[in-house]
Order: structure tokens, then C-alpha cells, then sequence
């Protein structure tokens, strides 16, 4: 287990799914976790389990699309611990929609939680990072952000937290603070539990299964932790092995290429 003991860390949407796992992995290494998300009554629940465990984690309510509760949250964790050293931008919301049926108020919501929720989640975590001489920030991105997908707003946004992973990393590597995005394959949370996809996902996985929340979150641990302290503005797949080039695979299966 990576040794995060002093340090303090704030997750977004963390009240379930992956950011729970990411938030509840941060904390048994021995972070100061602020639990954030819309969702206060989960999160309250997994700030109560992680105390029972002896962790130390807070929760608080913040909506990531708002610059005000941004705001909030960095007072929060001054006040809280007086410093900030990991950001984990987490949370997110899909559309699953054709180009064709995305409405503007569809698109722009999507892109105010994920992209812009980024954005002022970097913004307002580097001034604390910077106060204590630098930090870890880890944006979830996803493997959409590496070719066309069926979501427009999904895939722009997530291609979106790429560029601004990258240029984040290059203005705030003087202040000692790493950006780096992670950006899972198929994972099955509440995000996705009964979509149509799953099956057709699963088969073109060379890997044939889904991943696993906690197996994200050992990714962002590494990142989040000084085990990463040379590696800043990467992209880090986790999709067992589906953009690597699941295509071909299927393609040389097909053609009876590996037939041994
Ligand atoms: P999830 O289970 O739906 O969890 C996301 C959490 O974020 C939920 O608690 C959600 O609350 C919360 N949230 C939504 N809008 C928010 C806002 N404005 N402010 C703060 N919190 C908000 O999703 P997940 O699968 O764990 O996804 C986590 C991240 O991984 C997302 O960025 C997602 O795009 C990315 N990702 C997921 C997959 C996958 O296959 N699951 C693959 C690639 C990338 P509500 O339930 O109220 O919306």
C-alpha cells in the first residue's frame, strides 16, 4: 500500500461507483479525504464506513459545475487541513445520445459537469497545491477520448479533459504539481449497470470482461502518490486492451489469423 499518511485529498462524485472506490482507496493509504458529490446521502455513508475503519474523510456537498462551490470547497479543506496535495476530477455524467437526438441543453449540461467541472476543479485546487509546494491532480477522462464514439458531448468532453490535462500539467510544473489523466474502458457502476452496450462492449474487449471500480482506483493511487514523481500531462488507459486495437483483434480472430 502507497504511503499518503499527511496528506489531504479531495474526490468528486465520490459518493459511488469509481470515485468511491477512489476515495475510499486514498483514505486506507492514509489520506485526509473530502468526500465530494451531489449525492449527500451516500457520501455521508461512505464517510461513516471509513470511519469505522479508523480513516479520516469528510463529506461535503459540491456541485463540480458551479464556480462558487468550488469556491466553498477549497475554504472547506483550508479550514479543514490547511493545505491540499490530491485532486481526483471524477465525476460525470453521460448522455448516450446520437449526435442527431443531443439537445443544447443536453450538450450543455454535459459539458458544464464534465469538461468545465474540470476545468474549475484544477483552477481552484492549484492555488492551495501551490500554497504547500505542489500536489497530484488526476482527472478521469475515458477511452472514448481516442476515437469517434456514439455520445457527441461524452466523447468531447472527454477528449476535452485530455487537452486540458496536458496543459495544465506544462503551466503548473514549476509549482511542483503533476496533472495526468486516466481514462478507463468499460467499468460497471451506477453509470452504466443496465445499458444495451455492456454485451456488445464485453465481446470487443480483448480482456472479455468489464474492469472493475477498484481497479481503477489503484491507477489513481499510483498517480495520485510520489511512486508517479517523474510522470506529468499523461494519458493512462485502462480498458483491458479495447484501444490497443480490438479491431484488428476481431479482425485476425475472424480471419482465423490465430487459430494455433
Ligand atoms: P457513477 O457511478 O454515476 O458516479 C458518478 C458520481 O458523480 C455520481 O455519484 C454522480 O451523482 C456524481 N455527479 C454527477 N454530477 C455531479 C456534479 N455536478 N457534481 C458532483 N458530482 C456529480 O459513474 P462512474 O462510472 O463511477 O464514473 C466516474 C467517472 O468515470 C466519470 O467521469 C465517468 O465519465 C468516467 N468513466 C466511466 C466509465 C464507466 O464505464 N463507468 C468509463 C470511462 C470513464 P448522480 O448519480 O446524481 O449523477
Amino acid at each position: 500500500m502507497r504511503n499518503l499518511e499527511g496528506r489531504v485529498a479531495i474526490v468528486t462524485g465520490a459518493s459511488r461507483g469509481q470515485g468511491e472506490a477512489e476515495a475510499r482507496l486514498l483514505a486506507q493509504a492514509g489520506a485526509s479525504v473530502l468526500v465530494c458529490d451531489v449525492l449527500e446521502a451516500e457520501g455521508q455513508a461512505l464517510v461513516r464506513s471509513l470511519a469505522d475503519e479508523g480513516r479520516d474523510a469528510r463529506f461535503l456537498a459540491l456541485d463540480v459545475s458551479s464556480k462558487q462551490a468550488w469556491d466553498g470547497a477549497i475554504e472547506a479543506v483550508r479550514a479543514w487541513k490547511g493545505r491540499l496535495d490530491i485532486l481526483v476530477n471524477n465525476a460525470g455524467i453521460i448522455n448516450r445520445k446520437s449526435l442527431d437526438d443531443t439537445t443544447l441543453e443536453a450538450w450543455e449540461r454535459l459539458i458544464g459537469i464534465n469538461l468545465t467541472g474540470t476545468f474549475l476543479g484544477i483552477q481552484a485546487a492549484a492555488r492551495l497545491m501551490r500554497e504547500n509546494g505542489g500536489g497530484s491532480i488526476v482527472n478521469i477522462s475515458s477511452n472514448s477520448a481516442f476515437s469517434g464514439h456514439y455520445d457527441p458531448a461524452y466523447t468531447a468532453s472527454k477528449w476535452g479533459i485530455r487537452g486540458l490535462t496536458r496543459t495544465a500539467a506544462m503551466e503548473y510544473v514549476d509549482w511542483g504539481i503533476r496533472v495526468n489523466s486516466v481514462c478507463p474502458g468499460l467499468i460497471v457502476t451506477g453509470l452504466n449497470a443496465n445499458a444495451s452496450h455492456l454485451k456488445p462492449m464485453i465481446d470487443l474487449t480483448p480482456m472479455k470482461r468489464s474492469g472493475t471500480p477498484e481497479e481503477v482506483a489503484k491507477l489513481v493511487l499510483f498517480l495520485a502518490s510520489e511512486d508517479s514523481s517523474f510522470i506529468t500531462g499523461e494519458d493512462f488507459l485502462i480498458d483491458g486492451g479495447f484501444t490497443s486495437g480490438a479491431a484488428y483483434r476481431r479482425v485476425a480472430v475472424e480471419s482465423g489469423l490465430y487459430e494455433r
